[in-house]
């Protein structure tokens, strides 16, 4: 067998969690330098800035959520790949022991963590033969936030906004544009999209997230293809959704299309849309020992070049600062826009603490909390819990429960990213409470303020989906629907709305 085919995967997963490629900082870098600076979409880079940086020299995860480990591995004719198979597994599991990867793998029927990232289904390894000898390992790690804003379109289709999209590659582009509008701030934007022209319903979504191994600056081979993907780059920054959706210049970092044959019957446009976390690395192996000779997308010998030439997240001053347990007063002096450093005692809670709480009573008292949508990483050290990547989830997934645990139970700040609807923002009016948006993906950022894990609760919900007490220190996030019924997320979506039209002709 080959001696260090587990250790090169190891280091695959390792290094794909913790350091994004270098064309994907190229493309942050961009977003940056293009974002005028004071603006929420400015401040929300610099933060991710910092966040690639802390996540690159403290080996910890960008973002929390490690997504849906997906290997593409070539390999020479003869090789076993059962064994390959097994030997990637394992070192799943153990960059998942390590805090590398969270524990992602939920089974679909019982809701159960299997803890170590396996599990039927998971991690997807998907095999190919070819004719080289060497072993060709890419990874990609594309979480769920990002995988929900993915799209399929059944052509000819009415689109909101664009009219009708038919079987053109003017009928392509129609639906690119819908699902990157549809995506706002949910997919935390600035994303990348993979599109996949034809195909059936399962082959156009593989192949479109195929499209995600491409290079955010390749030339597209087929010129018919190349014209769309530029016609989108050129245009779809107008939409002004900008980062996390908070408005700005800069709300795509790239578009890459493939086609596949059809039925006559059947003309599917699939998009996978991956967030700025844009973690995909490869290697390539020598077959005989499984070392790496080489990295893809990478060049180890190039030092890696820091995001930010200067100080990160910085105060300006207008900051308002707040601490929990909240009042009501505290929180109605707030409005859409203002810039919060929360501290004190804050309690996560996403998917499945909503469930239990739709039937349950608490397991502690949340009057005037504030509840982080987050699942955390978290590592135990004897007997203590320390968290090493904590940036939020997507909140909407919430919305058919927090109405009513704001009204029951007295939450006072609901803290996540991509904003929640009407029926949240009309509770948070009436009972008094602010939805803080902090920056999806930055788990190495938000990790730091968090001082302390002082208990936890719901823990047989596996540890992202356990309800974590912790206690945090100026956590930044921007308030972005208030207690008077303001919303920064709707006012983005109607106004980028009225662009999406403008675009459509
Ligand atoms: S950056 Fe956002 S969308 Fe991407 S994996 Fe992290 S939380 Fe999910």
């Amino acid at each position: 067998m080959l001696p260090q085919f587990f250790e090169s995967a190891l280091q695959l997963i390792v290094r794909t969690s913790t350091d994004l490629p270098p064309d994907v900082r190229a493309a942050m870098k961009t977003a940056l330098v293009s974002e005028p600076s004071g603006t929420r979409s400015s401040q929300a880079l610099t933060i991710i800035a910092e966040n690639i940086d802390l996540a690159v020299n403290n080996e910890g995860a960008i973002c929390q959520d490690t997504g849906m480990p997906t290997f593409e591995v070539h390999v020479p004719v003869d090789a076993n790949q059962i064994w390959m198979r097994q030997q990637i597994r394992e070192a799943v599991k153990e960059a998942t022991r390590r805090g590398k990867l969270r524990p992602n793998s939920v089974d679909s029927i019982t809701g159960r963590n299997s803890g170590d990232n396996l599990g039927p289904g998971t991690p997807i390894i998907h095999f190919d033969q070819w004719e080289r000898d060497e072993i060709e390992i890419k990874l990609i790690l594309k979480g769920g936030g990002c995988e929900n804003t993915n799209a399929q379109y059944a052509l000819p289709v009415e689109l909101p906004h664009l009219g009708r999209a038919d079987r053109t590659l003017d009928g392509v582009r129609k639906c690119i544009l819908h699902a990157v509008w549809s995506a706002q701030g949910k997919g935390c934007a600035p994303g990348a999209v993979g599109v996949c022209v034809g195909g059936d319903r399962t082959s156009g979504y593989l192949h479109a997230k195929e499209q995600l191994f491409r290079t955010l600056d390749d030339i597209n081979p087929d010129p018919r293809l190349a014209e769309v993907e530029a016609s989108i780059m050129s245009t779809v920054n107008d939409l002004d959704i900008g980062t996390m959706g908070f408005g700005g210049k800069v709300t795509l970092i790239g578009c890459k299309i493939g086609a596949l044959n059809r039925l006559p019957a059947s003309f599917f446009v699939s998009v996978a849309y991956d967030c700025w976390a844009f973690r995909r690395l490869g290697v390539l192996l020598d077959a005989k020992t499984g070392a790496i000779n080489r990295w893809l997308y990478r060049d180890p010998s190039h030092p890696i070049i820091p995001m930010l030439d200067q100080s990160g997240f910085t105060r300006t001053g207008r900051e308002v600062t707040v601490t929990a347990p909240l009042t009501e007063e505290a929180v109605r002096s707030l409005k859409v826009g203002d810039v919060v450093l929360l501290s004190g005692r804050m309690f996560t809670g996403r998917d499945e603490v909503h469930a239990h709480l739709a039937k349950h009573d608490p397991p502690v008292d949340l009057r005037g909390s504030a509840l982080y949508h987050c699942g955390p990483v978290v590592v135990k050290e004897g007997e203590a819990w320390r968290v090493t990547a904590a940036g939020p989830t997507t909140s909407i997934r919430e919305e058919p429960y927090q109405a009513d645990v704001i009204k029951r139970y007295g939450v006072r700040a609901v803290i996540g990213k991509g904003g929640m609807g009407a029926k949240t923002l009309a509770a948070m009016k009436e009972h008094g409470a602010v939805y803080l948006n902090a920056i999806g993906g930055a788990a190495q950022f938000y990790a730091q303020s968090i001082k302390r894990v002082d208990g936890v609760s719901l823990l047989e919900f596996g540890t992202p989906e356990a309800m974590w007490h912790l206690t945090v220190e100026n956590f930044p996030a921007i308030v972005t629907m208030d207690a008077h019924g303001n919303s920064l997320h709707k006012d983005i979506e109607r106004e980028s709305g009225v662009h999406l039209e403008a675009l459509g002709v």
